[in-house]
């Protein structure tokens, strides 16, 4: 349903815990000279540092990379084949991750440059790495600054659009607020270029069908996307407990001006993040793997905590790390799911065992726990007294 009040009640901005900002080419670099919108750019910095020194962790999602790159190959305008879009990322990559090192280090910011594809946060194995490396690079104090590995990236695995790559990326943090900030000040009921009737949009509490038809298929000339990819961006972050907005990106000090009330379009979640994952595993059809926990791990995960290896009495079914799994008491129901730290075989290994040993056992430090809690999610009702089937 969308509501077009004028200013959201409480700005989620203000609120958030974690924050990931997305910025667009279109704003990054200068059409006509192809170089970087430095004085720009140090507004964005100020912002980011603003939010930072508030207590919440940013994250930074840029393009820019190809756009910068073009111009220094001298890569014609127009449509550039995936070849050439691949070279001009990875020679535009360097003078990025150079202006935001240079930028965020005149504050005493470390930074740090994560390249990722689709594969990444598609894949479960490797999204749980990926989350992991953000998650200690936030704890070591260092701002992420995040593209897509072009370079790498073939056309099946693509993002294409950082919107979307933006999304996964609150989604994998577990952010509170996604900021996209772009050419357009967020979502019109029209085109309001050519509709004078056209009504801007503040707030989202639905992405429906009908707010889909209103993002049209709008792109803009510097990046790759339009208003569908921040509607996509959107379905992925709210269902994720992750508030959107889409804001103008222009001005300076673009992310300050949010707070300040400048017009711009929320995406609203039902969920918190923790909510939204918690819902996510247990609403996984059917689980590849079951574990067996004896009466002492029962107790503790019912008492909110993790699942150590030495809980694990027996390991069924095929799993990899990162995977869903059941977790099951003596008597065979399902109490709980989650998402598994180890594959069946490394748990075959490890069950039954302290966490010390681990190391010893397998010959590298993998994590504590088996199941550590964040993952984990307390089947209440329906299910807890039944058996499960796993899927072949
Ligand atoms: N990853 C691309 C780049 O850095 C940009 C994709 C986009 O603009 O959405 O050039």
């Amino acid at each position: 349903m969308a509501v077009p009040s004028p200013v959201p009640a409480e700005n989620p901005l203000t609120g958030a815990r974690r924050i990931v900002v997305k910025v667009g080419s279109a704003l990054l670099v200068d059409p006509g000279s192809g170089s970087l919108e430095r004085a720009w750019l140090e507004t964005l910095v100020e912002d980011l540092v603003r939010l930072r020194r508030r207590g919440q962790e940013v994250l930074l999602v840029s393009s820019g990379a190809i756009a910068l790159g073009r111009r220094q190959l001298g890569l014609a305008r127009g449509a550039l084949r995936l070849e050439e879009s691949q070279a001009a990322a990875a020679v535009g990559q360097i003078g990025l991750a150079h202006a935001y090192k240079e930028l965020l280090g005149a504050h005493e910011i470390t930074v740090a440059q994560v390249l990722l594809t689709l594969e990444d946060s598609e894949r479960r194995r490797r999204y749980l790495n990926a989350r992991e490396t953000l998650n200690e690079l936030l704890a070591l104090g260092v701002l992420p600054v995040i593209n897509e590995n072009d370079t790498v990236a073939t056309a099946e695995i693509r993002y294409g659009d950082n919107d979307r790559l933006a999304a996964r990326v609150a989604q994998m943090a577990g952010a509170d607020c996604l900021v996209l900030l772009s050419d357009v000040e967020g979502l019109f009921t029209a085109d309001p270029n050519r509709h004078t009737s056209a009504r801007f949009i503040a707030r989202v509490e639905e992405v429906t069908s009908e707010i889909e038809a209103m993002a049209g298929g709008s792109a803009s000339a510097v990046g790759s996307g339009g208003m569908t990819t921040k509607i996509a961006a959107a379905r992925i972050a709210v269902a994720a407990g992750c508030h959107m907005c889409i804001a103008a990106g222009h001005h300076p000090h673009p992310v300050r001006r949010i707070e300040e009330g400048a017009r711009c379009t929320w995406f609203v979640p039902h969920a918190t993040p923790v909510a939204a994952r918690k819902q996510w595993i247990a609403g996984t059809l059917r689980p590849t793997g079951a574990l067996t926990v004896d009466d002492g791990a029962l107790r503790a995960l019912l008492a909110g905590k993790s699942l150590l290896p030495a809980g694990v009495v027996r390991a069924a079914g095929h799993f990899e790390r990162g995977d869903t799994v059941s977790v099951l008491a003596l008597s065979g129901a399902e109490i709980a799911r989650g998402i598994v730290a180890y594959s069946d075989g490394d748990t075959a290994r490890i069950m039954g065992r302290r966490s010390v040993e681990i190391a010893g056992i397998l010959g590298f430090r993998g994590r504590d726990e088996m199941i550590h809690r964040d993952d984990l999610v307390i089947l209440r009702g329906e299910r807890s007294d039944a058996s499960v089937e796993l899927a072949p």
